[in-house]
């Protein structure tokens, strides 16, 4: 059988790994024994936790955690995962026939939105890293408290060194002022790691026709997510899900779209796409469509391997 190439540029798979879970098999939805239908395999972890529950003095600590629960879990599934830190390390993890590992993290404040924290993330090979999540930070508003809230000087600050790393701006949960101001200053491609479209589902988390296209000029890529309030009405399914894609290739993001399922940090998702196991049916209903081989290895792999640090 055809092997399929897949990048999932976002899931919370961690969560579960934190409370005992583990990555090679159980309930979650991202599990390297469900993976088998693909090569290359990629797929980046997210560390996150809600701010709320951890005051700011003890996230060092909380962070890192998260991060050597992650390091533990990829030493016990070795034979099947790899850390990588970029492009060069996922296309050697695809040689060595192994799944590839890469990190997000998923709000600054988990980093004390310090700009000299960057310098870690870079050395633990984080790739992307969201401005906020729904809360507001010292960064930015978020898109679901503070809409009008843009980036402060020091979420400007931040910005600059991320660029200077190599590490992308995540402008999911970004607050649209927020977006606005990055996407002003960037001189790096941005990305949207899991965020649909706002034309045809108006959720505050999903990213309007001008966001997209700012998105698309910048040299990013928009991960498409599963969740179901993010595609529209309860019970949507794979065809709707292929109508977020669609429009967005309709306004010229054949090398700007790609997968962030968002697996493993919401429910209901897609009806259909109910873990990594399900995914082939999403290229097999694309081919079916028509897709071309080459526009399917961009969707599933290559526009997010693009954006990879080197
Ligand atoms: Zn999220």
């Amino acid at each position: 059988m055809e092997r399929i190439p897949y990048f999932d540029a976002h899931c919370d798979t961690l969560l579960g790994c934190i409370r005992g879970g583990s990555l090679r098999s159980g309930p979650a939805a991202v599990a390297l024994d469900r993976t088998g239908a693909f090569s290359p395999f990629a797929q980046v972890f997210a560390l996150f936790y809600n701010t709320d529950f951890v005051p700011p003095e003890q996230r060092p600590a909380e962070t890192a955690r998260y991060h050597d629960c992650y390091l533990r879990e990829l030493q016990r599934c070795g034979d099947l995962a790899v850390h990588c830190t970029g492009r060069d390390s996922v296309l050697r993890a695809a040689e060595a026939g192994k799944a590839a590992a890469l990190l997000s993290i998923e709000d600054a404040a988990l980093i004390g939105c310090d700009p000299a924290a960057l310098e870690t993330a870079a050395a633990w090979g984080v790739q992307f890293i969201n401005i906020t999540w729904n809360h507001r930070n010292l960064l930015s508003g978020s898109c679901a408290d503070t809409p009008e809230q843009g980036l402060t000087d020091r979420g400007r600050a931040f910005v600059r060194e991320a660029e200077r790393l190599g590490i992308r701006m995540d402008v999911s949960h970004l607050s649209e002022r927020g977006f606005w101001d990055l996407a002003e200053m960037a001189e790096r491609p941005i990305v949207a790691s899991h965020s649909n479209s706002a034309a045809l589902w108006p959720h505050r988390r999903n990213l309007t026709d001008d966001q997209f296209r700012a998105v698309a000029a910048s040299g990013g890529v928009v991960g498409l997510n599963v969740y179901q309030d993010f595609l529209g009405e309860p019970g949507a399914g794979i065809p709707v899900f292929i109508a977020h894609l669609e429009h967005f290739l309709e306004l010229g993001g054949e090398d700007a779209v790609g997968l962030g399922t968002d697996f493993d940090g919401c429910a209901p998702v897609c009806a259909g796409l109910e873990d990594v196991g399900a995914m082939p049916r999403l290229w097999e209903a694309l081919r079916a469509r028509g897709y071309s081989g080459e526009l399917l290895r961009k969707l599933f792999f290559e526009n997010w391997l693009r954006v990879l640090r080197p």
